[in-house]
C-alpha cells in the first residue's frame, strides 16, 4: 500500500516516558530524529507531555472489520441456539459493498482514536460475500493513507471445500493486491487438506499465511504440530501466523511443551483473542467452564513472539468488542493471569513491538531513524495506562498528530472538617 509521506513540520515531545526515564523525542521527517533528554527545540513545534508514557504506535494484528457492527442484525449467541460462524453466514449473504465500507470505516476511525497506527485485517472470500468486502476494504485501505497502514489478507472464514467458487475468488484477491492469505482448518472436514492448500497456493504467490488455528477443545483435531512441520518443511519460518490457538491450553503439559517448542523452531507468530475467547467459549460445559484463551505466558517464556489483537467488534463472535487494543491488555491481564507487576510492564509488547514483528513492519518502534508512529497515554508507566485504561492524548503517524483526546472530570468534593 502507499502511504503518504508527511509534510509537518518538526516536532518536539518534551519529557516524555520512554523506557522508564523521561526524554524528549524530536521527529523530522516523519521520523525519530533523535529520543534524550534537554533536546533543543529551536524550528520544533513542542508539545508538552512532561511525565506521560509515550509507546510506538498500536498494532492490531488479526481483526475484522467487514463483519463488525453487525449484532442488531442478529438475536446472537444463546444455550443450544446456532453458532457465530453460522449467524455471520447468513447475515453475510446481504452486505453491500457502501454496507461494508460504512461499518469498517468506522472500525478504522475507533482503532485510530485508540492508538492504532497499522491494521493487518482479515477479508472474509466465499460464495456468500464473494469479493464485495475486497472491494469496500481496498477503498478504506486507500482513504485512510497517511493516518493508518492497513493491510488485508483474503481470509476463507467458510472453508474452500464446501463450494465450487472460493478458492479461485482467494486466488483473484491476491492477484489483485491483497497481501496476505488467510486459512481457517476447522472449517474444513479435512483439515490437512485444507492446511496444504493453504501453503501452496501461498507459496505460489510468495504471500505471508495466516490460519486461524486450533481454536477448540479436542485436542485430536490439533493442527498445530501439522503446520509448524510444513512451515519448516517448505521453507516459510518467520512467515506463518497462528490466531486462536486456545487448543494448547487443554493438551497435557508435556505435548504443550512439545508443540510450543515446534512453534518457536517454526518461527510462528502466535496471536490470541481474549475477548472472543471468553465470549464463545465452553458454553456447553456443566461445569469448570474453560476460558479458551491460549498459554500467553508460556509461549512467551519459550521465546515465540506472541501478541494479542481485538478480533471482532460488535457481532455474535464479540458483542461488546471495540478496536482498543488498552482493553485487550487488561483482558488479557485478567483472563490469562498476568497481572503482576512484572507482566504489566511488558504487556504493552503483545500490541506493539510483537505484531509489528509478525507483520513484518520496517522501522517500527521507540528508536532514532524508526517512523513516528507514537501514541502518548495519560499515564506515567504501562501498569498505570492498563488498570486505569488511561486515555491517549496523541496518536501520531508518521509524525502528524491524527488523533487529539481529553477526559473531563468534576469532582464535587467537599473540605474535611
Ligand atoms: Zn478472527
Amino acid at each position: 500500500m502507499t502511504t503518504r509521506t508527511t509534510d509537518a513540520a518538526p516536532l518536539l515531545l518534551r519529557g516524555g516516558m520512554v523506557g522508564g526515564r523521561r526524554q524528549d523525542v524530536a521527529i523530522r521527517d516523519g521520523r525519530i530524529e533523535r529520543i534524550g533528554g534537554g533536546l533543543d527545540a529551536a524550528g520544533s513545534q513542542t508539545l508538552d507531555v512532561t511525565d506521560r508514557l509515550i509507546l510506538p504506535g498500536f498494532v492490531e494484528s488479526h481483526i475484522h472489520p467487514d463483519k463488525a457492527y453487525i449484532a442488531d442484525r442478529t438475536r446472537g449467541l444463546s444455550a443450544g441456539g446456532p453458532t457465530p460462524q453460522t449467524l455471520v453466514a447468513e447475515l453475510k449473504k446481504s452486505f453491500t459493498v457502501d454496507d461494508v465500507y460504512a461499518r469498517a470505516r468506522r472500525v478504522l476511525e475507533a482503532a485510530v482514536r485508540h492508538g492504532c497506527t497499522t491494521m493487518r485485517a482479515h477479508v472474509e472470500i466465499d460464495e456468500f460475500v464473494e469479493l464485495r468486502g475486497v472491494e469496500a476494504l481496498r477503498r478504506l485501505q486507500a482513504d485512510f493513507a497517511g493516518v493508518l497502514d492497513l493491510e488485508l489478507i483474503a481470509f476463507a472464514q467458510e472453508g474452500i471445500f464446501g463450494d465450487a467458487v472460493t478458492k479461485d475468488l482467494l486466488r483473484e484477491a491476491l492477484k489483485s493486491g491483497l497481501t496476505t492469505l488467510g486459512g481457517c482448518p476447522y472449517m474444513d472436514a479435512d483439515q490437512r487438506a485444507h492446511i496444504d492448500w493453504f501453503f501452496e497456493t501461498a507459496q505460489a504467490f510468495g504471500v505471508p499465511l495466516d490460519f486461524h488455528a486450533d481454536s477448540g477443545d479436542d485436542p485430536a483435531q490439533l493442527t498445530t504440530e501439522y503446520i509448524a512441520e510444513q512451515t519448516i518443511a517448505r521453507g516459510m519460518h518467520g512467515r506463518v501466523t497462528l490466531g486462536h490457538l486456545c487448543m494448547l491450553d487443554v493438551l497435557e503439559p508435556q505435548h504443550r511443551a512439545r508443540v510450543i517448542g515446534r512453534v518457536r523452531e517454526a518461527g510462528i507468530h502466535v496471536i490470541s483473542l481474549p475477548a472472543t475467547e471468553l465470549h464463545v467459549k465452553a458454553r456447553a460445559d456443566a461445569r469448570r467452564t474453560w476460558r479458551g484463551i491460549t498459554r500467553i505466558g508460556e509461549l512467551r517464556d519459550a521465546g515465540v513472539n506472541v501478541s494479542i489483537s481485538t478480533n471482532n467488534i460488535v457481532n455474535p463472535f464479540t458483542p461488546y468488542g471495540h478496536p482498543d487494543l488498552l482493553r485487550q491488555a487488561l483482558i488479557t491481564a485478567m483472563a490469562a493471569h498476568l497481572g503482576n507487576l512484572e507482566q504489566l510492564a511488558w504487556l504493552p509488547e503483545l500490541f506493539t513491538i510483537n505484531p509489528a514483528r509478525a507483520l513484518g513492519l520496517a522501522n517500527y518502534g521507540l528508536a532514532a531513524g524508526c517512523r513516528a508512529d507514537l501514541v502518548v497515554l495519560d499515564a506515567h508507566d504501562a501498569a498505570q495506562a492498563i488498570t486505569e485504561q488511561a486515555e491517549k492524548l496523541y496518536v501520531l503517524k508518521a509524525g502528524r498528530v491524527v488523533a487529539k483526546n481529553r477526559r473531563t472530570n468534576e469532582l464535587a468534593l467537599g473540605r474535611p472538617d
